[in-house]
């Protein structure tokens, strides 16, 4: 349904015009209402960006919204293994533990043990759509560490051409279940189900309220994304960053139905 919204409303009349004043009105609605949020809306069908209400353009920590580009990336030369977190002793954020394992389970849940024990196996140039730094550390892969910084455009457009490439089903299996049972399950229900990736990042603001920023990716709908949002909370989590995009997806929907 949204899909079909989102190309009568984009191509009837003058399309330039008409996706102006469309991008205009997103934008509008968005920064009306969620002033404590950066929100990105991306059409995955153009790949144009249809509002964008960070504050800056400069490259930030993403998180765990790494992890699904790990996945990819292993999965050109490796099948999907399953692993055992023990928790803390694993340097996972659950401090008991995940347990056993796959793949998509790992990014449901946002594994930081089944990452770490990726990471040392990824040829850093086979990570697609986004180039890591040189010499890059397994932490710094799966966004523990703050050193791999993207800006939050170059970032929906990386995850803007993982999910419109043939997308390896454990990447899709994972995040769909990220969104049913895992760490964003807090984005709440929507027609035609989501994908979904929770990070948080490091905070490397120098009067940080919290030791993290909550970073959220959501596509809808599920089978086919037609649309895609990043949204950044301050001094918060990923999960709880999900609890405020639900509300986004929400008011998108709304828009498109009037
Ligand atoms: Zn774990």
């Amino acid at each position: 349904m949204l899909a079909a919204l989102f190309l009568s409303t984009l191509f009837v009349g003058s399309a330039s015009a008409q996706t102006s004043l469309y991008a205009q009105s997103i934008q509008t609605a968005i920064a009306a209402r969620t002033p404590n949020l950066e929100v990105l809306v991306l059409d995955l069908r153009t790949h144009e960006t249809l509002a964008n209400t960070f504050h800056s353009e400069s490259p930030i920590p993403v998180g765990s919204l790494l992890k699904p580009f790990l996945a990819a990336a292993y999965l050109k030369s490796h099948p999907a293994p399953t692993m055992v977190c023990h928790g803390k002793p694993d340097r996972c954020w659950k401090p008991l533990g995940h347990g056993s394992l796959t793949l998509s389970e790992a990014i449901a849940q946002s594994c930081n043990a089944y990452f770490l024990a990726l990471a040392p196996n990824l040829p850093p140039a086979d990570i697609p759509f986004l180039p890591p730094p040189p010499n890059v550390r397994p932490e710094t892969l799966i966004g523990l560490t703050p050193d791999w910084r993207i800006t939050p455009d170059a970032l929906a457009q990386a995850y803007a051409a993982l999910l419109t490439a043939p997308t390896p089903a454990p990447i899709l299996d994972g995040m769909r279940n990220s969104a049913r049972y895992g760490t964003a399950n807090r984005t709440g229900l929507h027609p035609g189900g989501v994908l979904a990736k929770t990070g948080t990042a490091p905070c490397i603001d120098s009067h940080c309220k919290a030791s993290g920023d909550g970073l959220v990716v959501v596509a809808v709908p599920a089978a086919h994304p037609t649309l895609l949002i990043l949204v950044r909370k301050r001094a918060t989590t990923g999960a709880m960053t999900a609890a405020a995009a639900g509300p986004i997806l929400t008011q998108l929907e709304t828009l498109h139905a009037q």
